[in-house]
């Protein structure tokens, strides 16, 4: 039989593991094109004639007219982020923060309230306090110890319940599956938007979508995209919300750029791999952090001392899931002073913002993505001065110890290794 004539028998992507679905999307089958996704730079399209122009106007999706609305290199980041987060359809943004406004200027209406647990992004929390309330919506709090409020809390006016698991920096986790059940039980309940932030989980160890939570987003800037090289934001879910928010994205113009779609491809490629090793070695340092004398606490899911040990054990690895992610918080003693000693002594770990990265990274929560909060504001998000923020990369964990090691105060030498 001539080679062109073959019947292709294309498998189902949905039916594969989730590194396979970032490594090849919908592209299941040999056919001809490039393996790298061409970068369509450009903002607008030739029409073939106005014919294209008027199906465009009448509705037609397929009608490429602006790389605000659509762009085909955009389109393939997207076509594989919402098959790795099981979701009919995800959306790419120019960042984290662009994917939550604009998500919740798409369900929430002047009137109404969010209600969110208080473990937030500095970004997200200051975005709740001094935004929201200019556009007529509340923002009210549950204790994640006390998800047992929840239905009291609920009103008419409740469109959104928001959440981060594991929270930013303290890493304290919300039961998501008690969360859902809470929430749906309430009066009203069933047509309340419930939101995931899992920018820390990440989608190989946790998918809320799967637990029960309507809409999923993570900052692409981080683990998706993992380089430290790409800003981006990604919003996962059913296919009626995702149509709003599409008309929100093209309202408020939070689309991201073909080359950064690029980026984020590229690196999806190798998402299962770094985030693997990250759960790794993010174990083994807590581990090891754990027995220092000069730290005082290590917040990580995965050990057994973590407060929400068992329900991470159920949500990050018994429902798919495959490990407790590669953040690492500790308090040093000493407070912040400190904490910048530490981390100005650190020679392989980066003094710097962000996370997710292959590399690791260090940040103190007080002078970085807790700023301008009160001391009330960061007792109830759990930040203390003396805490570091270690984004735990893809290095040698003996590197990363001995590095942790010197410049911890009151232990070992410092590694001739190491300067
Ligand atoms: N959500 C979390 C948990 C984050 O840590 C961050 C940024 O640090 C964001 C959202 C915002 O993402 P971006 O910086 O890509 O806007």
């Amino acid at each position: 039989m001539p080679r062109s004539s073959r019947r292709r028998v294309v498998p189902d992507p949905r039916a594969t593991t989730l590194a396979t679905r970032a490594v090849h999307g919908r592209k299941l089958y040999p056919h001809q094109s490039p393996v790298a996704p061409p970068i369509v730079q450009t903002s607008t399209y030739r029409f073939r004639d106005s014919g294209d122009a008027i199906r465009y106007a009448e509705g037609d999706p397929d009608v490429y007219v602006y790389s605000r609305y659509h762009n085909p290199t955009v389109q393939e980041a997207e076509e594989r982020l919402a098959l790795m987060m099981e979701a009919d359809r995800a959306l790419v943004f120019s960042s984290g923060m662009a994917a939550i406004t604009s998500t919740l200027l798409a369900a929430a209406r002047s009137g109404d309230t969010i209600l969110s647990t208080p473990g937030l992004y500095g970004g997200t929390y200051r975005f709740f306090r001094d935004l929201l309330p200019r556009h007529g919506v509340g923002v009210r709090y549950v204790r994640p110890d006390r998800l047992d409020t929840i239905p009291g809390m609920i009103s008419s006016r409740t469109r959104v319940v928001y959440f981060e698991s594991p929270t930013n920096p303290s890493l304290g986790i919300v039961d998501i599956v008690e969360l859902v059940r809470r929430v749906r039980k309430a009066p009203g309940g069933r047509r309340v938007l419930i939101v995931a932030d899992n920018t820390f989980a990440t989608v190989l160890n946790q998918n809320p979508l799967r637990l029960g939570a309507d809409v999923l987003l993570e900052s692409a800037t981080k683990y998706l995209g993992g380089h430290s090289d790409v800003i981006a934001g990604v919003v996962a879910g059913p296919a009626g919300f995702m149509r709003d928010e599409h008309t929100q994205q093209k309202y408020l113009g939070g689309c991201t750029d073909p080359f950064a779609a690029f980026l984020l491809v590229r690196s999806l490629k190798t998402f299962e791999l770094r985030v693997a090793r990250q759960n790794e070695n993010a174990m083994e340092l807590a581990r090891f952090l754990e027995t220092h004398p000069a730290v005082a606490r290590v917040m990580y899911p995965g050990l057994p001392s973590h407060p929400g040990h068992d329900i991470a054990r159920r949500q990050m690895t018994g429902a798919g899931g495959r490990g407790y992610g590669g953040m690492v918080t500790i308090e040093v003693r000493g407070g912040a002073r400190a904490a910048v000693r530490v981390c100005d002594a650190l020679r392989v770990a980066v003094n710097a913002m962000s996370l997710g990265g292959v590399e690791t990274l260090v940040s103190i929560p007080v002078y970085s993505s807790h700023i301008r909060m009160s001391a009330r504001e960061l007792k109830r998000q759990g930040v203390t001065s003396g805490m570091i923020r270690i984004s735990v990369g893809v290095e040698g964990i003996d590197d990363l110890k001995r590095d942790f090691a010197h410049a911890l105060p009151g232990l070992e030498p410092r590694s001739s290794r190491i300067s």
